[in-house]
């Protein structure tokens, strides 16, 4: 997963948009990149491994001029290079014209595209580059219609932000498949991946950025292109677990969309006998509060609390014992309120089963009575195609085990998980998203 952000016409617009991919940050820890521009004939680069607070010294700030500015932060597939030509934005060249691109999203035919065009040579091994590649070498000197012809030959998951000395453009695939929103600030406008970053900055929300739409954002206003008709299939999996809660995405308020996941989970698979309810922190927090709001299965108390100075990547860790043993460091769990209890765990999601099993054990050795697991996804069958590192279908705990199976595995007392056709029932309008890591109905 990725997050983009940018500032256009405000001082200080480097620094405010380190702010942003702070604000952002839950969406990818690895590497954090920002091109800046004053609108001369330079862009300026600045990346590096690492939180975007981290990354960004006094010294790298210093050489990022501009009031113009674009930032990504970037979680790559598995552990791969360290190459800093690896981190976004990349820099490439329209003509004599700079041009940065940072992407979240995943171009399903880059293969494809790069045999169009045999003789151009790539810097680096992400998918965003083509991009810069196809645009170098249309020239007709209309770069507008040049880089809409060029967005229009993408498939695939691409939001985008796109900065030249003249402007930034915003650009959503005609799928929507990932949010990007647009603020007014300070005299100028943002954007961000998520809008949880918009009230830091003190900007205000204007609206998304429409599927298949480019926004030219300049200081004075900004004009709207269409390259493609729109076919949305939003990423049902933002609103479930990447996005943050406090963020609107795809119109949708996510902690409350949350809150209903959890509300159906228990109308459908209650648990009468239990004392408390408690979510995986932090990403099952709001699912959590909502499983336990009729009162009838249990009282929410948050036995299993995390640690904020952990800093762990349980997810991408190279093994399965690394990732057991981060799992077992991650949490901490309140001992005198476990012993003697019925239990119910909610998490959001099940992919390659290592947390809950980890959980189990725990709360058995502390005493638990019973625990009966409560996921607020349907099961991860297949890899995502669409910009997010889900491991390939072998991993995947559900596309090998059952239901049974997998609570065997965890060795808990039941295990339910929410059905596709409620998690549909939940989304207004399913036919315009995505399942297609529970479903295989890729697009
Ligand atoms: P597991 O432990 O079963 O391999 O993974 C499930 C846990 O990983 C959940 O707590 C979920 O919040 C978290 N998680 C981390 N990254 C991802 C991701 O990319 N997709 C999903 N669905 N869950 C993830
Ligand atoms: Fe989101 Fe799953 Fe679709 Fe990937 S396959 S875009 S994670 S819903
Ligand atoms: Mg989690």
């Amino acid at each position: 997963m990725c997050g983009i952000a940018g500032v256009v016409g405000v001082s200080k617009a480097t620094e405010l948009t380190v702010v942003l991919l702070h604000d952002i940050q839950h969406r990818a820890k690895d590497y954090a990149g920002i091109a800046s521009s004053d609108g001369g004939v330079n862009i300026f680069r600045e990346v590096g491994p690492g939180l975007a607070a981290e990354v960004f010294t006094k010294e790298k700030m210093d050489r990022l001029h501009g009031n113009d500015a674009l930032g990504h932060i970037r979680y790559p597939t598995v552990v791969d290079d360290e190459r800093c030509e690896n981190i976004q934005p990349v820099v490439g060249r329209y003509g004599e014209m700079p041009v940065a691109i940072a992407h979240n999203g995943n171009i399903t035919n880059v293969a494809a595209l790069k045999r169009s065009i045999p003789d151009a040579e790539f810097t680096t091994s992400m998918d965003t580059e083509i991009i810069l590649r196809l645009l170098e070498r249309r020239m007709s000197g209309d770069f507008t219609t040049d880089l809409m012809d060029t967005i229009g030959m993408l498939k695939g998951s691409f939001s985008l932000g796109i900065l030249t000395p003249d402007c930034l453009i915003a650009v959503r695939d005609r799928h929507g498949n990932r949010p990007l929103s647009i603020a007014k600030l300070n005299g100028g406008y943002c954007i961000s991946s998520e809008t949880c970053a918009f009230p830091g900055v003190g900007a205000k929300l204007i609206c998304d950025v429409e599927p298949g739409t480019m926004v030219f954002i300049r200081r004075d206003g900004f004009d709207v292109k269409r390259f493609a008709e729109p076919c949305e299939k939003k990423c049902r999996f933002e609103g479930i677990y990447f996005s943050h809660p406090a963020s609107r995405v795809f119109g949708e308020g996510v902690g409350r969309f949350r809150i209903a996941i959890g509300q159906a989970l228990e109308q459908l698979f209650p648990v009468p006998e239990a004392d408390l309810v408690v979510g995986v922190p932090d990403s099952a927090t709001f699912i959590a509060i909502g499983y336990a709001a009729s009162g009838r299965s249990g009282t929410l108390f948050p036995v299993i609390t995390r640690s904020h100075y952990h800093v762990g990547r349980t997810f991408i860790a190279a093994t399965q014992a690394q990732r057991n043993a981060e799992v077992a460091r991650k949490f901490m769990f309140d001992e005198g309120e476990i012993a003697g209890k019925t239990i119910v765990v909610v998490d959001d999601s099940i992919v390659r089963l290592t947390t809950m099993p980890n959980i189990v054990t725990m709360l058995q050795q502390l005493g638990a009575k019973a625990i009966h697991v409560r996921i607020g996804s349907p099961p991860i069958i297949h890899p995502c195609v669409y910009g997010i590192n889900t491991p390939t279908r072998k991993e995947l705990a559900a596309s090998s085990l059952d239901i049974e199976g997998m609570r065997a595995t965890m060795g808990a007392d039941s295990l339910e998980f929410l059905p596709l056709e409620a998690l549909k029932t939940l989304s207004p309008d399913p036919d315009t998203f995505c399942f297609a890591c529970m479903s295989g109905d890729y697009w």
